[in-house]
């Protein structure tokens, strides 16, 4: 299918803002993806005409918002291959893995038990797994990744050692784009009796997501990077967890009957959503992926590599730039420093021309001290971006780095 990518730009009021007096280029995706007008619309439509609460009202505008909101669920399921279910609706990605870390892990880890984490992950994939480490005497131990930013497998492998109980690996590095394959290493964790948790945030926007393919115990992702509204997102669990693992939160919604002798709780996937959730949220973020499964998800990963084909060939002429994370497998995100120049600074200058780049250690400090950096320049491609801003990039920076001297 050939797709008019211009007018599937023109989806998205946003992108027609001008920054400084300059056109946008909005090169953060990674950080956040803009909204089309579909998922704008749907969340106004849910507050002017069907707002209620969930699951609690029977008049007519409970039901329609108790409906829109589970099948808002039933497209989330539907668009990552898995049964709708299985999916517990949440504010995100940190959400979703501090909730497998403290339902799932917190009651199961002892001492003499490790937390396997990969030199990649994202704080959010890190931190819940320490906090769990230092209640239960766990440890943590690290994966290490090679110079061009992809997993070292052999040493991953070797890493999964008896006393590993949980294995938690992004599915996409936020910082270096590297796509990990997360089907073959949940397969030899799951051989030796690891529990999988893959942190799907930066895979979900840009390409097929086949969560039961994969074959994780879990997988994270968020909804406001994949045209979704903030604060939505889910967890997806394997069902014998779901059953197994206690509730995180207390309070309405997730119970069957509470007496003050006990309380019932509900079934998964509503036993671990505690009070009244972000209904509109979910619901744009429904309405996010009937957009992108109309537009097709191959054809957004192919769309993306090739900007990123044409903005990395542009990035490789400019002397004295290093990019980092160079694999071969690759999601559309360039993480680049300039020679004498400041991070910040790049990103301040670029900014006063209208792009719009990431500075920063992106949330992933332990990958900065592996490459010996501070913060990197991040620039961030999705579909909606054309070759027209790739080279508007390429000519700012150019402009910025001579402003810097
Ligand atoms: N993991 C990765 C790889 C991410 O890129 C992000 C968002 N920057 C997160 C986790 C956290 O997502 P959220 O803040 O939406 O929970």
């Amino acid at each position: 299918m050939s797709i008019d990518w211009s007018a599937v730009r023109a989806d998205f009021p946003l992108l027609r803002r001008e920054v400084h007096g300059k056109p946008l280029v909005y090169l953060d995706s990674a950080n956040t993806g803009q909204k089309p007008a579909s998922v704008i619309e749907t969340v106004d439509d849910f507050y002017r005409r069907h707002n209620a609460n969930v699951s609690r009202a029977v008049h007519a505008l409970g039901s329609e918002a108790t409906e829109a909101y589970e099948a808002a669920r039933g497209k989330l399921a539907a668009f990552a291959n898995v049964r709708a279910d299985d999916i517990v609706l949440c504010s995100g990605t940190t959400f979703a893995i501090n909730l497998a870390a403290y339902s799932w892990a917190l009651p199961r880890l002892k001492p003499g038990d490790s937390i396997l984490l990969t030199r990649m992950e994202h704080h959010a994939n890190i931190v819940p797994w320490q906090l769990v480490a230092e209640r239960t005497g766990a440890k943590i131990k690290v994966a290490e990744i090679n110079e061009d930013g992809t997993l070292d497998l052999v040493a991953l492998h070797a890493a999964m050692t008896p006393d590993v109980k949980v294995l938690g690996v992004a599915h996409v590095s936020n910082v270096l784009g590297t796509i990990n394959p997360v089907r073959e290493i949940c397969r030899e964790a799951r051989r030796r009796g690891i529990a999988t948790v893959v942190d799907g945030s930066q895979a979900m926007p840009h390409m097929p997501v086949d969560i039961a393919a994969i074959g994780c115990d879990f997988y994270a992702f968020t909804g406001h990077k994949m045209c979704g509204p903030t604060g939505a997102g889910a967890l997806w669990a394997r069902r014998e967890h779901l059953e197994a693992m206690p509730p995180f939160l207390g309070g309405g919604e997730m119970i069957k009957e509470v007496r003050f002798d006990g309380t019932v709780f509900n079934d998964p996937p509503h036993k671990f959503e505690a009070g009244t959730p972000n209904i509109a949220g979910q619901i744009g973020l429904g309405a996010a992926t009937d957009y992108l499964a109309a537009i097709g998800m191959a054809n957004i990963a192919t769309r993306e590599g090739e900007l990123l084909a044409h903005a990395t060939e542009d990035l490789s002429k400019i002397d004295g730039l290093r990019i980092i994370g160079t694999a071969p497998d690759k999601a559309a995100v360039i993480s680049f420093l300039v020679e004498g120049a400041h991070a910040h600074d790049l990103a301040t200058l670029l900014d006063l021309e209208g792009v719009a780049v990431r500075s920063g250690h992106h949330c992933a400090h332990p990958l900065m001290q592996f490459y010996g950096v501070p913060a990197t320049c991040r620039a961030s491609f999705a579909f909606y971006n054309t070759h027209e801003e790739v080279e508007a990039f390429v000519v700012a920076l150019q402009k910025v780095r001579r402003l810097l001297g």
